[in-house]
């Protein structure tokens, strides 16, 4: 570990400002027992593909869930949300789920899809560029956990309607959601919205095996993030020595991985 210090300056001073802030939000996770890595690393553009993998194994339900509630009541979202609006997705990975509700609104402003996952999130974007010509799209690479500037369209929006499904909120720790659902609330300001998707408690094993899936995508998702670690940190994990577990801890009443 010693050893391993002495060269941090160096190491450091080749890395971007976000590397540097991944750096040493990696290093203050594994001070802490049991060591902790935080959700948003996963997604670099290789994560962000092994996610769309997720999302059509048979084992995990949750997209399948949600997909068929918008099929199903996407019209009423729609006339809830209402006519001139601005819907921002926070998280907004591949917009499959959200191109059900751009076809069902009334007219809308423009779509401001917000994600960490920048090559992925622009490559979504020029889709949603090229499919909805009259609907503006303005993407944003950040951290919907911080401070963020909204994009101004070039039409007035009659409200701001924040869309957060994926049950993500699931990701924060009941402090943590609490928080960014006042900050949810603040950037949709007056008069805004708020659409979410937060999958419900049930039998646990149905819970483990969407994250514990056969085909092991789940496990080289959440391996990625030490490969991560290695190709832009330089650090120097064997991911072949660590095994992949999740486990559903029923008290907080959330998957741990
Ligand atoms: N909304 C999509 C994708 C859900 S996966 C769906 O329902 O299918 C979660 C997405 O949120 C990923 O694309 C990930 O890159 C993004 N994400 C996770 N934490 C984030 C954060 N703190 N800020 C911005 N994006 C984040």
């Amino acid at each position: 570990m010693r050893q391993a210090t002495t060269t941090f300056p160096a190491l450091r001073a080749r890395l971007t400002p976000q590397q540097q802030i991944f750096l040493r939000d990696c290093l203050a996770g594994l001070r802490v027992r049991p060591k902790q890595l935080p959700c948003k690393y996963f997604y670099d553009s290789r994560g962000s593909g092994l996610f769309d993998r997720i999302c059509q194994l048979d084992e995990y339900y949750l997209t399948r869930a949600e997909l068929a509630i918008m099929d199903r009541f996407v019209a009423e979202m729609g006339a809830q949300i209402g006519p001139a609006a601005m819907l921002v997705e926070y998280g907004s990975g591949s917009s499959v789920k959200t191109r059900y509700l751009l076809d069902a609104l009334a007219d809308p402003v423009a779509y401001v899809p917000i994600d960490v996952s920048d090559e992925h999130l622009h490559a979504t974007a020029s889709e949603l560029v090229r499919d909805y010509r009259h609907i503006e799209i303005l993407p944003r690479c950040a951290d919907f956990t911080k401070e963020f500037a909204l994009p101004r369209p070039a039409r007035a929006a009659s409200r701001t309607v924040v869309y957060f499904p994926g049950s993500t909120i699931g990701n924060f720790l009941p402090a943590q959601a609490a928080r960014l659902l006042r900050r949810i609330a603040f950037t949709s300001g007056a008069g805004g919205g708020l659409l979410i998707g937060i999958d419900l408690q049930k039998d646990v094993a149905r819970i483990e095996a969407a994250y514990n899936d056969r085909l092991g995508v789940t496990a080289e998702f959440n391996l990625n993030l030490l490969r991560r670690m290695n190709r832009e940190l330089g650090a120097d994990f064997n991911p072949g020595r660590f095994a992949h577990q999740a486990c559903y801890h029923r008290d907080a009443a959330r998957i741990e991985m």
